[in-house]
């Protein structure tokens, strides 16, 4: 996944990481928008939000990041609603779904919130850009959330988006998928 989206993301463009979480993969998005671009990190948790802070900070890249504390299903509709990112304008949406690593597994995501959060996602996304969600299944109502998510995305155009899903090479029924979205121009 980070491979592909590096390769979408030019210097200087905006990206968005819906599920900070510990921070890494903004971190890498940061690294891919380079000092002129810019992230969205959104978590709903504050531990998430402060270890995301401190990652990026480690790393110098604090002030290419603007990180939201809050709900990625109000916050990425609230966003298209102000233009601001414009619709159409970013290269890069990140969703990792699940509870946060080294967390009591109390907060999770739900479809309740991510299915709006996706729906945004997809029109924020500029053409040519990448929406990349993995999902997990193994955790209660993981599997709940996957059926929704995974109604979703048949729900989308295939003429707008070109859809890859990686399942690992012994796939179990719990264990995470990652869907890769290229938005065709
Ligand atoms: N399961 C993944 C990591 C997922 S992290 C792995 O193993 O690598 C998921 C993050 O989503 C958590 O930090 C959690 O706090 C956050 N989250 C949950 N619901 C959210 C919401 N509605 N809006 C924004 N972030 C949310």
């Amino acid at each position: 996944m980070h491979a592909y989206v590096k390769r979408v993301v030019q210097h200087g463009e905006c990206t968005i990481d819906a599920t900070t979480g510990n921070g890494h993969d903004t971190l890498f998005l940061a690294n891919c928008v380079g000092p002129s671009g810019q992230v969205l990190g959104v978590d709903i948790q504050h531990a998430a939000i402060a270890a995301t802070r401190a990652r990026l900070l480690a790393h110098g890249v604090g002030s290419r990041v603007v990180l939201y504390p809050g709900d990625h299903g109000h916050l990425l509709p609230q966003w298209l609603s102000r233009s601001c990112p414009c619709p159409g304008s970013v290269a890069a949406i990140l969703f990792n779904l699940g509870y946060l690593p080294g967390s009591d597994k109390q907060v999770v995501t739900h479809a309740k919130t991510t299915l709006p959060a996706l729906e945004a996602a997809c029109r924020l996304l500029r053409p040519g850009g990448v929406l990349s969600v993995t999902v997990y299944r193994g955790h209660r109502g993981g599997a709940e959330e996957y059926d929704e998510v995974v109604a979703f995305f048949g729900s989308l155009s295939s003429k707008q988006f070109e859809m890859t899903a990686y399942k690992g090479p012994t796939p179990a029924p719990t264990s995470p998928v990652a869907y890769i979205f290229r938005r065709r121009v």
